[in-house]
């Protein structure tokens, strides 16, 4: 499932640099994330980089956008062709 940014988001750019999928950006009126782009950090991270760096709590799941760890891996797979995951086993699903 991606992650989506709610209308809490104050701006402050911390996570836009840590998603290791470039899924992160700034939009008219707060970040956004692109759901197409996001793993949940599965591949890369044990836990979601974004919802650990922003300081206001603002990055939950997205009921929208329901999506099993196969389909996280298959996604992954089209972003990143060739390229072993980093980190697999030891990834925890987000909590909310
Ligand atoms: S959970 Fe990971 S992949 Fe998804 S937007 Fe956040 S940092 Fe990027
Ligand atoms: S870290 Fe949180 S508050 Fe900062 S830009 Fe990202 S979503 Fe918004």
């Amino acid at each position: 499932m991606s992650l989506i940014i709610t209308e809490e988001c104050i701006n402050c750019g911390a996570c836009e640099g840590e998603c290791p999928n470039e899924a992160i950006s700034a939009a008219e009126d707060i970040y956004i994330i692109e759901a197409a782009k996001c793993t949940e950090c599965l591949g890369f991270y044990d836990t979601q980089q974004c919802v650990d760096v922003c300081p206001v709590d603002c990055i939950p799941l997205d009921p929208d956008h329901p999506e099993t760890r196969e389909q996280l891996m298959a996604k992954y797979e089209q972003l990143h062709p060739g390229r072993p995951p980093e980190k697999l086993d030891s990834w925890q699903a987000p909590e909310k």
